[in-house]
């Protein structure tokens, strides 16, 4: 069997070959070509050391060289080669103590985590497959190279990864690794938080975010996300749900584009619900005040998964407003677009996957109602009207030209002649705006 691979990285396997050594593409990039996924990146695994990759390549960087990686530059990419290594012992649950190079490539292939990531090939030798991963690959099975207990107590990061892998490939966990991670779920905690984050990213924004569910299921967002679990124990009962608030949630992940910014938002939306449920005499359940809430633990939530201010910002303006408690009409819009800028789009996006996510009688109450409102933004948008304050027909200097001092007061006034603009865009005029500051300032 053969598989495609790019010049570079055959040039890479030859010359190592020339000189003695193994050489084989390995993991990820073995079996994405055998699924006929794009790779992300190609990596080498060789029986070279490092020092001696180095000697026969022109350009190279030390990568990681303590873990025997060395990066070779070619035509402007990077291709790592590591050199065949055996995992030491595992202290933290997560960084090897020590890390030992070995001859032996089926050596390597075990300390791997997946069988489908343990194969590795080359064009002289065709796939290299130990451990049954092309059987796997076949069924759509993930299963951990040798005994899932060792595996995950080695490194729990491989937790997260099993069913990550599993949501981006659309493969289901095979039983005897899926109890181990039932078991050892716990030991999530001895991981980074930004590792953590950067699994649940990759998980959210693979084809299957659905499968969310599959780490509440095995007590994975116990551990990285408990509001989940609460979430998923709130039943919603009114007109416009049938579902509890978690699988909403789920739900509204399928129904929104591949995004971080977008799909974090749909986590995250609603689970301010739990702590704002109230409930009427006759048992329907409302939820007063649940978008701030939701927002507040959005960005409580983010910051300790060590997410970027340019998401966490993101996120938690969307959650604000996903509900969009604006009038349904050109000066609500105004409004809405103001209070989101250039997120506004998104929060389209956002209202509209949170509807599909709700009963059919809401679907049918808030989608026309969507529709409008995109029909409104796209007539503000031709008009050119103005919705930010660098629109606005003044600005500062006007205003101390005409006589009025700098300050906090007339950063207040250009708001409210903002306000007043949004309600009525053909008062953004210079003349109009100039006479209305400073009426307010002699009404001081
Ligand atoms: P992707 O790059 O799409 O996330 P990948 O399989 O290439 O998928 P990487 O994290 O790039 O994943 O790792 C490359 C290879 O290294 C894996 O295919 C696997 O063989 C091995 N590997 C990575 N992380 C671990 C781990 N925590 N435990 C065991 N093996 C691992
Ligand atoms: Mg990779």
């Amino acid at each position: 069997m053969t598989i495609n691979i790019p010049s570079h990285v055959e040039m890479i396997i030859d010359r190592l070959g020339s000189a003695g050594f193994e050489a084989y593409a390995v993991g990820g990039c073995v079996r994405d070509s055998l699924l006929g996924r794009k790779p992300e990146d190609w990596d080498i695994t060789t029986s070279a050391r490092p020092h001696q990759v180095k000697a026969l390549f022109g350009r190279t960087v030390d990568t990681g060289i303590r873990h025997g990686t060395v990066t070779v530059l070619m035509g402007g990419c990077g291709y790592e080669v590591t050199t065949y290594r055996v995992d030491g012992e595992y202290e933290d649950g997560r960084h090897p103590k020590d890390v030992a190079f070995t001859a032996s490539l089926e050596e390597d292939l075990k300390r791997r985590d997946f069988t489908i990531n343990a194969m590795a090939y080359s064009p002289g030798d065709g796939i290299i497959d130990k451990f049954h991963g092309m059987e796997d690959l076949k069924a759509g099975i993930i299963r951990c190279v040798g005994n899932a207990g060792e595996r995950f107590t080695e490194d729990a990061l491989r937790i997260l990864r099993a069913v990550r892998f599993s949501a981006q490939l659309g493969f289901s966990i095979e039983d005897e690794t899926q109890e181990a991670i039932r078991r050892m779920a716990g030991r999530l905690q001895l991981i980074s938080r930004e590792r953590i984050q950067a699994e649940l990213d990759k998980l959210l924004c693979s084809s299957h975010p659905e499968y969310f569910r599959k780490a509440y299921e095995l007590g994975i967002t116990k551990v990285v996300l408990p509001e989940f679990d609460a979430a998923m124990k709130t039943p919603q009962r009114n007109r416009y749900h049938q579902l509890s608030v978690g699988e909403h949630t789920l739900k509204t992940l399928g129904q929104i584009r591949a995004d971080r910014v977008l799909r974090w938002t749909m986590l995250l939306h609603d689970l301010g619900k739990t702590e704002t449920m109230s409930e009427d005499p006759d048992g329907t359940i409302h939820f007063y005040g649940h978008a701030k809430k939701s927002a507040e633990m959005a960005r409580r939530i983010m910051k300790g998964l060590k997410f970027d201010n340019a998401a966490l910002d993101a996120v938690t303006l969307l959650v604000t407003y996903h509900d969009f408690p604006f009038e349904i009409s050109p000066k609500g819009v105004r409004k809405a677009m103001n209070r989101t800028g250039e997120l506004f789009p998104a929060l389209l996006e956002v209202c509209t996957a949170d509807s599909m996510g709700k009963s059919s009688y809401a679907q049918e109450t808030y989608l026309p109602k969507l529709e409008l409102v995109k029909k409104y933004y796209e007539e503000i948008k031709a008009a050119g009207d103005c919705v930010a304050l660098k629109d606005l027909a003044i600005r500062g200097a006007d205003l101390i030209a005409a006589g009025m001092k700098p300050g906090k007061e007339m950063g207040r006034c250009l708001e409210e002649c903002l306000e007043l603009v949004l309600e009525a865009p053909e008062k953004n005029e210079r003349e109009y705006l100039l006479e209305f500051c400073l009426k307010k300032q002699d009404e001081k």
